[in-house]
């Protein structure tokens, strides 16, 4: 018996031993991947509900390490955010995607562009500066790149006037700002006041459960409303069906994006799934 236990002991240490160490060659990885530029970005295109075309994407960052395999954002994220990396991923997602804007326009689509951002990048006192001097080295009108930021990043931003101060001037310039996960954080209204937000994105917790529930088909159904009576546009993410996609336009939701239209994919497929 005092045995096993003694395993036991060793067994979990061995797990956070385990834990320790992914996370550190994550870490050391990364800045390797970050150098040599091996990091991806693919696009998960938006649709227009009322046109039925796709009107944007999202630019969602990939990672595959040749020694680690897939690092998911979920997993990678994290652990950028604590280590001050996330700023490194940040100019990295913004050239590429923002490069990749100016192409689809040359080719003659016209594709706004969303970019996920968190409240750490903002902390740096120069972000807006340097998010536009890269618009502008790239050549990218600053009206078809929109940034995302979560609920979580709007509740802290409340109170950091360098940031809302921030948001404003890249505003001024034209880009758009998206409210990302709608719903799922904390029932405060002040941060729609003070933040320039121009589009609502419901969570796809919500949706998961649309079709399940009258209650949370309840629940969006104001979102949407109280989304349009703001004057801003709706987007749901995570629409899978056609029965989810039919229920929110009946609701006069703006836009949807999800596994039904495409999951993210390259720029080319982009460019083929437009053109279709
Ligand atoms: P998010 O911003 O909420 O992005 C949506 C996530 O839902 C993406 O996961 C996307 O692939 C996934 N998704 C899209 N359609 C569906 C669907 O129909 N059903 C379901 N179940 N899922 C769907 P992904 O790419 O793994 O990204 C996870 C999170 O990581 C993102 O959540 C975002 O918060 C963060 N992230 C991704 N790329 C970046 C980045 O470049 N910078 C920052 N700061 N965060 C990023
Ligand atoms: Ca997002
Ligand atoms: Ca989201
Ligand atoms: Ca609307």
């Amino acid at each position: 018996v005092r045995k096993a236990g003694g395993d036991h002991i060793v067994s979990l240490s061995n797990e956070t031993h385990k834990a320790i160490n992914r996370r550190s060659m994550i870490e050391k990885r990364l800045l390797l991947a970050l150098d040599q530029r091996n990091l991806k970005v693919l696009y998960q295109p938006q649709v227009d509900l009322q046109s039925g075309k796709i009107t944007g994407v999202e630019a969602l960052v990939r990672w595959e390490d040749e020694k680690i395999g897939v690092v998911s954002p979920d997993e990678l994220i994290p652990i950028a955010e604590e280590t001050g990396l996330i700023h490194h991923i940040g100019s990295f997602v913004i050239e590429k995607a923002s490069r990749q804007a100016v192409e689809w326009q040359s080719k003659g689509l016209n594709l706004k562009v969303s970019i996920n951002l968190s409240v750490r990048e903002f902390r740096d006192k120069n972000m807006a500066k340097s998010i536009l001097s890269t618009l502008a080295k790239v050549g990218c009108p600053a009206n078809i790149i929109q940034i995302e930021i979560t609920e979580k990043f709007a509740l802290e931003a409340e109170a950091e006037t360098s940031i809302i101060k921030q948001m404003r001037q890249l505003e001024d310039q034209g880009i758009t700002f998206v409210l990302d996960d709608f719903g799922t954080g904390y029932a405060s209204f002040r941060y729609m006041q003070l933040l320039p937000i121009e589009v609502l994105k419901i969570d796809k917790t919500f949706i998961r459960s649309l079709m399940q529930s009258e209650k949370t088909q309840r629940l969006i159904n104001g979102m949407v409303h109280f989304g349009n009576s703001m004057n801003l546009t709706v987007l749901a993410e995570g629409v899978e069906t056609e029965e989810q996609k039919e229920l929110l336009k009946s609701y006069g939701c703006d836009a949807i994006q999800g596994y039904l239209v495409s999951k993210a994919v390259s720029e080319d497929e982009i460019s083929e799934l437009v053109k279709k």
